[in-house]
C-alpha cells in the first residue's frame, strides 16, 4: 500500500484532560480534539477522526511512509530557512520552489555642486561621470552575514542585474539551493 499526504488540514490540538471515576479515588488521563478557538469538539466528530487516525497509523506501510515524509520535510525546512536568513526579496510557490525577485538597488543621484568625478561600471566598462550622467546603481548584496561581496557600482539597471545575479547564482549553488530556487527577473 502507499500513502500520499494530502494538503487538507484539520487543525486541532490535543488536549489533556483528567478523568476522575464516581468515589473520586482513580484519575485517569485522556485527550481531547480542541479547535483554534478553544472549544472541545463533540463525541460523533472525535470518534470519526480516531476511526481513521486508527485507519492511518495501522496499516503496515505507515512506518516507511512517515520516515520518507519527516525526512522530506526535513530538508524543506532547510531550505526555508536558509532563505529566511537571508536579505534577498524571495516568494513562496510552494513546498519546495521559491521565486527570487529584484532587489531594490540603492540609486545614487550625483551632487552636482560639488567636484566632478567619474568611475567605469563594474559589468560594462562604461564611463560614468557626475558631468555628463544623473545617476548610477549600487549593487551591494550581502545575503547573509556569512556571504559579504564588495559593493559595486553600475551604470544602469540591466548592468546591475547581471552583477547581482552572478553573486546570487553563486550563493545559491554554495548553498546547495539551486533544486528549490528560481530566480525572477
Ligand atoms: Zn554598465
Amino acid at each position: 500500500m502507499k500513502q500520499y499526504r494530502n494538503p487538507h488540514h484539520h487543525l486541532y490540538r490535543l488536549e489533556e484532560i483528567d478523568i476522575i471515576d464516581d468515589d473520586n479515588k482513580n484519575v485517569k488521563k485522556g485527550y481531547v480534539f480542541v479547535d483554534h478557538q478553544g472549544e472541545i469538539l463533540d463525541r460523533k466528530k472525535a470518534l470519526e477522526y480516531i476511526e481513521f487516525l486508527q485507519e492511518a497509523y495501522s496499516n503496515t506501510s505507515i512506518d516507511e511512509f512517515i520516515t520518507e515524509s519527516n525526512k522530506q520535510q526535513f530538508l524543506y525546512n532547510a531550505v526555508a530557512s536558509k532563505l529566511y536568513s537571508s536579505s534577498l526579496k524571495f516568494e513562496k510557490v510552494d513546498e519546495n520552489c521559491y521565486k527570487v525577485n529584484r532587489p531594490d538597488y540603492k540609486k545614487n543621484t550625483f551632487n552636482k555642486s560639488k567636484r566632478d568625478w567619474s568611475f567605469r561600471c563594474s559589468l560594462c566598462n562604461k564611463k560614468v561621470s557626475s558631468k555628463y550622467d544623473e545617476s548610477y546603481y549600487l549593487v551591494s548584496s550581502p545575503f547573509d552575514q556569512y556571504f559579504d561581496m564588495p559593493t559595486e557600482r553600475t551604470c544602469s539597471i540591466p548592468c546591475a542585474d547581471v552583477v547581482y545575479k552572478d553573486n546570487l547564482k553563486r550563493w545559491i549553488k554554495e548553498r546547495e539551493l539551486s533544486d528549490y530556487v528560481i530566480i525572477n527577473f
